[in-house]
């Protein structure tokens, strides 16, 4: 059963072919014999698993249960979950336990879902391969010697692994599309606003979104039909309707504009995985889109911009870890200012600090128009190049990561590296625009991902572009070694 996807699910349950109970026994069965290997859960909720799945088959059993009632999922472990510790992958966090759910958790909660447990992260959503996180890396399930990718690398993993056929996350800079595009999954972050950030812990709060990771498009369709909605008690949350993104997948795409940025095909792309990314570009043409030259001019500028933005807001929606309300407190304090001090300085891993620290300087006196209004003023431009280009074009594409997934350790030691994973997908969230990643081949038995991006609000666009193109194809099928070989039941 765990080869199911979300819409196999949906129907399997309403034929009576499986209860929502059994599935999830099913999946919770093999988290526990699989996931040591992989630890793409921090945490696994068995029991309020079972007690939801029973309540969902009664309400499937009455009729009148909507689409996901029964379909069993995971969260980020940043999304706030009551009675379940969310740890956002800190030490600072390992000890909280939230008094309420995130509008997320909330929202598919009264969809039915089933919730197993929270993914692995890297620590505060900082990093590109999870390795950030106090529980330990995640590893991939195309090949454990390599990295899912990150933040939410555990969700991404997890769903690769055929742990879950779906699952919640988050990105600020990439988080959902580059370990979508390590993986092999499908990912999607919404635009800005779309879904709310009422209880998913802040990073860099203009910049965070949650949205769903699946493995196919129709699936992240379901999920995101969930997730999406306003939300009053997040003043950035959009007041718009939420359409059924399932109604419009199979809509013709004969004519769509396709624009190509010469600037996502430089120097620093990987060649068997621009190539993988040109064969889709092909393949859309033959589905009868017409491709487009575009330029975005100031992409190059979107990595040190993002770099001094995100820094800059983390240092201060972190500032409330301060072992007081919540959190990691330091054994025995002499006086205030070193439980301030040690709560901090022992609760928070290595990148958190760096960021901490670029942020605090790049905000400080004197220094704030060098950096943060500058950096302000190049996401305005980023952003109009964006807006140019959909003049002309329905939808952008070009890859989701500049290489497939890379080896465990290979660039803890150079952050620079690291942050330039994100140099194709950081550009969408300065602009607060939709986009996502799919499978489009692979490169020495390792995944790549395809990214579209699509105009304000327009997901259900995106996402019919994509669902075109796993009909046609079949990468979205392709599934890891660890997912075949493993157990069997
Ligand atoms: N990798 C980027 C960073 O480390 C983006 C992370 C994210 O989207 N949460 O900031």
């Amino acid at each position: 059963m765990h080869q199911l996807t979300i819409a196999e699910i949906i129907r399997g349950l309403r034929e009576r072919e499986f209860s929502s109970v059994e599935i999830t026994r099913q999946l919770l069965t093999r988290i526990e014999q699989l996931d040591g290997d992989l630890n793409s859960f921090i945490s696994v909720t068995a029991e309020s698993a079972l007690r939801q799945a029973e309540s969902a088959d009664q309400r499937l059993a009455a009729g009148d249960a909507p689409a996901l009632c029964g379909v069993p999922i995971a969260h980020k472990d940043i999304f706030c979950t009551r009675g379940t510790r969310t740890s956002c992958g800190s030490k600072m966090l390992d000890n909280f336990v939230p008094p309420y759910d995130a509008h997320v958790v909330e929202q598919l909660q009264a969809a039915g879902i089933v919730s197993l447990g929270k993914t692995n992260m890297d620590e505060f959503a900082m990093g590109s391969s999870n390795e950030t996180s106090y529980y330990g890396p995640v590893r991939n399930p195309w090949n454990p010697g390599h990295v899912p990718g990150g933040s939410s690398g555990g969700s991404a993993a997890a769903v690769a692994a055929q742990l879950v056929p779906g699952a919640t996350a988050t990105d600020t800079g990439g988080s959902i599309r580059q370990p979508a595009a390590l993986t092999g999954t499908t990912g999607l972050k919404p635009t800005y606003g779309r879904v709310s950030r009422w209880g998913m812990i802040a990073f860099a709060s203009s910049l965070d979104q949650g949205g769903p990771i699946a493995r196919t498009a129709e699936d992240v369709a379901y999920l995101l039909s969930a997730m999406a909605g306003h939300d009053p008690r997040d003043s950035t949350s959009l007041n718009r309707p939420v359409p059924d993104f399932t109604a419009t997948l199979g809509d013709d795409i004969r004519g769509l504009r396709i624009g190509v940025p010469k600037e996502y095909f430089s120097e620093g792309l990987n060649p068997d995985a621009a190539a993988r990314v040109q064969d889709a570009l092909k393949e859309y043409e033959r589905l009868g889109a017409e491709l487009v030259e575009i330029s975005l001019p100031h992409t190059h500028l979107a990595v040190p911009a993002y770099y001094v933005i995100a820094p800059a807001e983390a240092s201060a929606n972190l500032s409330r870890f301060d072992g007081v309300r919540y959190g990691y407190r330091c054994e025995n304090p002499a006086d205030l200012r070193d439980l301030y001090m040690r709560s901090r300085g022992e609760g928070f891993g290595e990148e958190v600090k760096r960021r901490i620290l670029v942020g605090a300087y790049a905000l400080s006196a004197g220094y704030y128009d060098a950096y943060y209004n500058k950096a302000q003023q190049v996401r305005r431009l980023i952003k109009q190049d964006f807006v140019q280009a959909f003049g002309q074009v329905d939808v952008i594409m070009g890859p989701t990561a500049p290489n497939p997934a890379f080896r465990l350790n290979e660039k803890t030691d150079d952050p620079v590296a690291m942050y330039l994973e994100d140099i194709y997908t950081i550009s969408a969230n300065l602009a607060g625009l939709p986009a996502m990643s799919l499978p489009c081949g692979q490169v020495n038995g390792l995944p790549v991902g395809l990214q579209v991006i699509g105009n304000y609000l327009d997901e259900a666009r995106m996402l019919n572009v994509a669902h075109q193109y796993q009909q046609a194809t079949d990468w979205h099928r392709a599934s890891a070694p660890f997912a075949q070989t493993a157990g069997e039941q």
